[in-house]
């Protein structure tokens, strides 16, 4: 190409950009109101409609009180001016960093938003940071989202940050604008102790995140350890060994213990001396949440408020130490997964932290260690924290194991889109996953168990939705898909008048049981006095199970509910309505 052509080019280049910088304003305008467009369900963005959102808010405030009506409009509309002025300000060196921090919250609560139908709250960063050492698990399954929001806001950003027409533009001053919003934000978050926490984006964003943060941090969780366990009556153990196996992430329905039409489970299924109890309620939808419930043996009538009291209360480690069981933890998620604290670790015996680096053989590592633990001479209570089928569900089965048809391609991000077929391969890909995480691993090693002198008890931490574009756990709108609380619940053993009250239990009140009556049970089997037992845990699952079943979502320091959990309508369907 000659000079000429060149010239031609780059005049060709100046012109459009002439033309840009003119425009830039327009150009602007429309990419905020781009930026916001998610917000109305636009794209390819569904709104929970039950959730209150900022215009709401500020309708809605007023009525409850002038004063807080007042300073919640003002804040709000400061904070909007804040962020819409900052891609005016004609100093680069203010503009361009003040809109990159603001614009990474907004990718942030764009990719939520794609998520979750919601905004973040304080209970979605509480949750984000408990369930962290599960987050790299859960990112790689989001990766489609992540990006196709970040690009976006990357492309909205290259305009927003582009200089502005002299004309309308402002001083860097207004810089403070944000700041100064920023600053009036996180005041109204703590002042109403995180009773408001929706604010324009990305003030609340960042606000709810470092007050979550600071408080996770400051939180020492303190587990009374020296409990002086008081109990009635004398203590009879019956059993040599309990082993009590809490697994991940797996659906009670999609076992063939308690639908047929699955055929993921049919080892379990054909296992003699199986108590099922069908579908039950976990404590909760959040793995940490739920195991603690699990652990302390919360009851259902102390919670949600009761969460703190709740880890005063002694653990079943303290219990098995008091009927004369060595401790044993199995763990599968290094010790984070889990919850438990350094305090609460001090009371285990035996901790075996099982890890691999290919996630689906994990758990067969973990049935060596099971079956080496019970080798040992004595009494042991043994917890096992399994590694299960946590999502993304395809990495959770070796390549070669297809019990039960996979399609063809193995994109982990297919849950994310709203393409049918994608939902039906993702779920295809769980039923595979349950059978080689709970089936296989139950055949590794329940053969060489002595169940007449051994009970185990087995569940899930939670459920899954299993909704295609949405949380599989762990949500916190207003609708909870119920089936993240649906978990398996069946205990194993050939001990003849603990098995008989069992079954008498299950076939009282199958598929309305919950973890609250596994406490009591694992009492019982630790040989407490029944009495005692059923007067301070409440039900077991010898009893007939309370008919008002409910599971705690959101974040015990900030604002939790109690969801009313139903059985599915039939477990040999997974459709509950
Ligand atoms: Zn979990």
């Amino acid at each position: 190409m000659g000079a000429v052509g060149w010239c031609k080019k780059i005049g060709k280049m100046e012109n459009l950009l002439q033309r840009f910088c003119t425009h830039i304003t327009l150009a602007k305008v429309i990419c905020l109101a781009l930026l916001f467009s998610p917000l109305w369900g636009l794209w390819w963005f569904h709104i929970d409609h039950e959730v209150n959102w900022v215009l709401q808010l500020m309708i809605g405030y007023p009525s409850i009180s002038i004063r807080a009506g007042v300073v919640y409009i003002s804040v709000c509309l400061l904070a909007f001016l804040g962020f819409v002025i900052v891609t005016f300000i004609r100093a680069s060196v203010v503009r361009v960093p003040l809109m990159f921090i603001m614009l990474i919250g907004w990718a942030f609560e764009l990719t939520i938003l794609d998520l979750n139908g919601t905004l973040s709250d304080r209970d979605l960063f509480w949750i984000l940071w408990q369930e962290r050492t599960m987050a790299s698990e859960a990112v790689s399954g989001y990766g489609q989202n992540i990006i196709r929001n970040c690009a976006s806001v990357l492309i909205l950003g290259i305009v927003l940050c582009a200089p502005p027409v002299r004309r309308f533009s402002v001083s860097g001053i207004f810089g403070l604008l944000p700041i100064a919003s920023g600053a009036l934000v996180a005041g109204v978050i703590m002042y109403t102790k995180g009773g408001t926490q929706h604010f324009p984006i990305p003030f609340g964003t960042f606000s709810n995140a470092v007050t979550v943060l600071a408080s996770a941090l400051n939180d020492p969780r303190d587990v009374v350890i020296d409990h002086d366990v008081k109990i009635k009556g004398r203590v009879n153990p019956i059993f040599d060994k309990i082993i009590v196996i809490m697994d991940e992430s797996v659906r009670g329905d999609y076992l063939t213990l308690n639908d047929p039409t699955r055929n993921t489970t049919p080892f379990l299924k054909a296992t003699s001396h199986l108590i099922n109890f069908g579908v039950a309620s976990s404590g909760s939808n959040c793995s940490f949440i739920s195991r603690t419930i699990f652990r302390f043996g919360m009851r259902q009538s102390d919670l949600p408020n009761g969460w703190r009291e709740g880890l005063n209360r002694p653990t079943f480690w303290e219990f098995a130490h008091k009927a004369g069981y060595k401790t044993v933890h199995i763990d599968a998620w290094r010790g984070f997964g889990s919850g438990i604290s350094l305090a609460e670790r001090t009371l285990v015996d035996s901790i075996i932290n099982v890890n691999k680096p290919v996630g689906y053989l994990r758990d067969q590592l973990l049935a060596d260690k099971l079956l080496h633990a019970l080798k040992e001479e004595g009494p042991a209570f043994i917890y096992v924290d399994k590694f299960g089928v946590h999502f993304p569900y395809s990495d959770k089965y070796p390549p070669d194991f297809h019990t039960l048809p996979t399609p063809l391609s193995d994109t982990v991000s297919s849950v994310v889109t709203d393409d049918i077929y994608a939902g039906e391969r993702e779920l295809a890909q769980y039923s595979n996953a349950v059978a080689w995480s709970v089936d296989e691993f139950f055949r590794n090693w329940l053969a060489a168990v002595d169940l007449h002198k051994t009970l185990i008890v087995y569940t899930s931490d939670h459920g899954q939705s299993l909704l295609p574009g949405r949380f599989p756990h762990c949500s916190t709108t207003p609708t909870v898909p119920l089936a993240e609380a649906d978990v398996p619940l069946f205990a194993i053993t050939s001990e003849p008048d603990f098995e008989q009250r069992l079954e008498q239990g299950a076939a009282r009140g199958f598929g309305q049981f919950s973890h609250f009556e596994v406490f009591p049970t694992l009492l019982l089997a630790l040989g407490y006095d029944a009495g005692w037992v059923k007067g301070t845990y409440g039900p077991s699952l010898m009893d007939s199970p309370s008919p008002d079943k409910k599971f705690m979502i959101g974040s015990p320091d900030f604002q939790t509910r109690m969801i009313p959990w139903r059985a599915p309508a039939s477990s040999k369907s997974n459709l509950r309505e």
